[in-house]
């Protein structure tokens, strides 16, 4: 008799281990990486478990026998159920069909009954329904959709010896228990399996969930590096020992400026200090104030002078936002120096333009008063003695000239919109040859012209450029000495059309060369030093330039370019 209850025990325990083999097949499934269980190639995890429940049943059914010669010892229905449960629709005929097929090889005695009873094949459409509602639930719901299953099935199990016409009073009390035992143990055993499925696939999904988290994590630092990498800003952060922990590519590149060997791996958790001592700015009484900052992990934003440029610095603490995660600061500065000169020139500018303006304004108002004054005085010398008149015509000539200045300083005031049309070059120059020709024989100088065979056509204000061309020429003339040379030349080349002014007189010094744009800069006792300025200003109203060539003694050339478009059509004026 103790025999026959080992023999059980031995039977019970061998069903438990098999029924609970396919665990170790899944566990090694989910042991997979992420990526090698995502392998198309292989099922996916679920199909997977119902294969290992497959495996399970067969070896239960294998392993099965009787207990005590009056109740099928087999738990392959245990297998079978959570493999159906958890599977595809497709798993769970496969599952159906294994365990009814099983059933038939391995059961006796081969009854149709038997059959029915056994393999639990009159429960199938319960579980067949019940899945989707097991997928859904939680676990508890799950372990309850299990419970009802198996209670079902012990049901069947314990009515099928009734039915062969076996009774369990043949058998000893401790037989009897032994068989409650396993009963109910099959029932523990099913919600376990359940129970440590559900345990295992949750832990799964949160090294998941992690692992992708970790993932995006590393993405956006990745991220975040290469947006502060490319931002014209030198940015680097310090922890709360003032270490620095990180540092961008512009940060990197000034650095190497000044300390070309360094490397980033040299600066990384490098106390700050020291960083400033090897750039030997802690002499620099300009950072003092900073350095004060960092020390107190205050606020800062200043621009700030240092190694001759204008740099401007923010220094923020970083607030931990929970106690235990790293402080310390970010510094970020920007190299100004570029802009600070423009705005200063530009303060400048808008400075003299202003004063540019109201000289304009005035100037224009004291034409009126002087016209009166020049119109009275007229009258005046028609009326007076005939020996006055000289006195009359110098005090005349004077307010002419006085005009003339004024003239000339509006014209620079004048805005950058001028009336252009499409002429020659050459038709303005042969204009104005006369004129020239007159005032250089005055002087007992020459005008020669030398100007090419065609020009194409620009778009000139003739009035404009006539007064360019006089300007040049009169000053040309006034460098030169009797018997001095001054030659007009033109010449077409890529995409520019040049005029050059050249003379044979004393040339031009460093200063003047130097000065000789700047508006009443002028070496002549009766010079207004308005002629250049003015020149330029048409020049550039032309989308033009002008240069000059010119040594002290050796004369000087006044070249100027204008733009033409290639696409127009070239006329060809004569020589
Ligand atoms: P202005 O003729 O009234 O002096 P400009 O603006 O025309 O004023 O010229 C400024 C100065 O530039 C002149 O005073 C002269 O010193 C110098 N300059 C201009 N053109 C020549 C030239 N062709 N040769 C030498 N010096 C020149
Ligand atoms: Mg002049």
């Amino acid at each position: 008799m103790v025999i026959t209850i080992t023999t059980a025990i031995k039977d019970i325990i061998l069903q438990i281990a098999a029924a609970s083999s396919f665990l170790l097949l899944f566990q090694w499934r989910l042991n997979q990486s992420h990526p090698a269980r995502r392998n198309l190639k292989f099922p996916d995890d679920h199909t997977f478990l119902a294969l290992c429940c497959a495996l399970s049943l067969i070896l239960c059914s294998v392993l099965s026998g009787s207990l005590f010669g009056i109740i099928n010892l087999n738990w392959a229905v245990v297998p079978a159920f959570i493999g159906m449960l958890y599977g595809s629709l497709r798993s769970r005929i496969f599952l159906g069909v294994l365990l009814l097929a099983c059933t038939i090889v391995f059961h006796y005695p081969f009854t149709p009954l038997h059959i029915l009873l056994d393999s639990n094949i009159l429960i199938f459409p319960l579980v067949f329904s019940l899945a989707k509602r097991f997928k859904q639930g939680t676990d508890l719901e799950k372990i309850s959709i299990m419970w009802g299953l198996l209670a079902s099935c012990t049901l069947f199990r314990v009515l099928t010896p009734l039915l062969d016409g076996k009774s369990y009073s043949v058998l000893r009390p401790n037989e009897i228990a032994l068989i409650l035992c396993m009963l109910f143990f099959r029932f523990l055993f099913g919600g376990f399996m359940i129970y440590w499925l559900e345990s295992a696939l949750d832990k799964l999904e949160v090294e998941e969930r992690i692992a992708h988290m970790s993932e995006r994590f590393r993405w956006e630092t990745d991220n975040l590096q290469q947006i502060t990498n490319m931002v014209p800003l030198s940015i680097f952060s310090i922890d709360d020992n003032y270490k620095i922990t990180s540092i961008n590519d512009t940060m990197m590149k000034k650095l190497q400026t000044r300390l070309p060997n360094i490397k980033r791996s040299d600066v990384l958790f490098l106390p700050v200090f020291d960083l400033i001592h090897k750039l030997k700015l802690n002499e620099d009484k300009e950072l003092d104030r900073l350095l004060e900052i960092i020390v107190l992990k205050q606020r800062f934003m200043e621009k700030v002078n240092c190694l001759g440029r204008v740099l401007h610095i923010l220094a923020a603490p970083l607030v931990p936002q929970e106690p235990g995660q790293i402080g310390g600061m970010v510094l970020v500065i920007q190299d100004v120096t570029e802009e600070e000169m423009i705005r200063s020139e530009l303060d400048h500018v808008e400075r003299l333009t202003l004063v540019g303006q109201m000289a304009a304004g005035i100037t224009h108002e004291i034409r009126n008063p002087m016209a009166v004054v020049r119109g009275f005085l007229q009258l005046m010398r028609e009326k007076s003695t005939p020996d006055m008149d000289s006195y009359y015509q110098i005090v005349m000539d004077e307010l002419d000239r006085a005009n003339s200045i004024i003239t000339d300083f509006l014209s620079l005031a004048q805005s950058g919109i001028s009336s252009k049309e499409d002429s020659n070059l050459h038709d303005v120059i042969e204009e104005l040859a006369p004129l020239l020709w007159a005032d250089a024989n005055l002087r007992g100088q020459i005008v020669e012209l030398k100007l090419c065979d065609s020009l194409p056509v620009l778009r000139l204000n003739v009035k404009e450029i006539k007064q360019l061309v006089l300007n040049l020429g009169r000053n040309a003339m006034e460098a030169m000495e009797a018997k001095g040379v001054l030659t007009l030349e033109t010449r077409c080349e890529s995409g520019k059309v040049e005029l050059l002014v050249r003379d044979t007189g004393s040339g031009m010094s460093e200063t003047e060369l130097e000065k000789m744009f700047v508006p009443f800069f002028t070496t002549k006792d009766q010079g207004t030093g308005l002629g250049l300025p003015l020149c330029l200003s048409i020049v550039e109203r032309h989308g033009g330039a002008i240069s000059v060539d010119s040594c002290a003694g050796s004369g000087t050339v006044f070249i100027v370019s204008f733009p033409y478009e290639t696409k127009e059509k070239a006329t060809y004026a004569e020589a």
